[in-house]
């Protein structure tokens, strides 16, 4: 099965994959997390996306294009791939079904989060992710164990992100609506969208997109 979580910047589009990846063997492919490893590697394109993602604005398709296309095109898709924060423009959806059919995999949904933009805002400035294993945590509806530990990997460090301030966000939605949300009509004409209700919690969102998966 191949999924792509379509929605906003704070959606929970990381956290659903995250399970997704654990329950179902599914491979969890995220352009956000592949440039920002570039850039902790110091890598050439690192350098050069540091600032248009600071800003929060979209690196260009060509980069995220070739992400992909290196991760589908090398290794085993075991339980499918889930793509979260790609396609995010209409460039990259034609890419990506390209792609695909050039591998003869399919698509087999695109899951919808809708969040309302004041939840976006409130859960972002309040995230943070341990260091060690990517477990996200937010200060308000899921706070880092009292004793400093991620309940996950027991890693003591959380970092937040350089983008997740009021400024960028807003730049980020902007980004979104202009040039993501067609996505959602779409993938809609191709009968292939199904929404959630991304404001639920974690557990009855995760559900949620297991029934949508069937
Ligand atoms: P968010 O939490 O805002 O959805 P991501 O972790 O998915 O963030 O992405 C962080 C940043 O990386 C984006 O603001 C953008 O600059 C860049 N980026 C990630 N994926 C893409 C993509 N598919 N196309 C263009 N830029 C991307
Ligand atoms: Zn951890």
């Amino acid at each position: 099965m191949n999924i792509i979580l379509l929605g906003p910047p704070g959606a929970g589009k990381g956290t659903q994959a995250r399970r997704l990846v654990a329950g179902r063997d599914m491979i969890q492919l995220s352009t956000g997390d592949m440039l920002r490893e570039a850039r902790t590697s110091g890598t050439e394109m690192g350098k050069r996306v540091a600032d248009v993602m600071d800003r929060g604005e979209l690196v260009t398709d060509e980069i995220v294009i070739g992400l992909i296309r290196e991760k589908l095109t090398s290794g085993d898709s075991k339980g499918g791939y889930i793509f979260d924060g790609f396609p995010r423009t209409l460039a990259q959806a034609d890419a990506l079904g390209n792609l695909m059919s050039e591998l003869n995999e399919v698509l087999d949904a695109v899951i919808e989060m809708r969040v309302d933009d004041d939840a976006l805002v409130a859960r972002i400035t309040a995230r943070s992710t341990c260091a060690s294993c990517g477990e996200v945590y937010n200060d308000v509806t899921k706070p880092i164990p009292a004793d400093g530990k991620c309940s996950n990997c027991g890693g003591t460090e959380f970092t937040r992100r350089a983008d997740d301030n009021e400024e960028s966000l807003r730049t980020r939605l902007l980004a979104y609506y202009k040039q993501t949300s067609p996505l959602i009509g779409y993938y809609y004409a191709k009968g292939d969208l199904k929404s959630v209700d991304g404001l639920a919690e974690i557990d009855a969102v995760a559900s949620d997109i297991q029934d949508a998966l069937g």
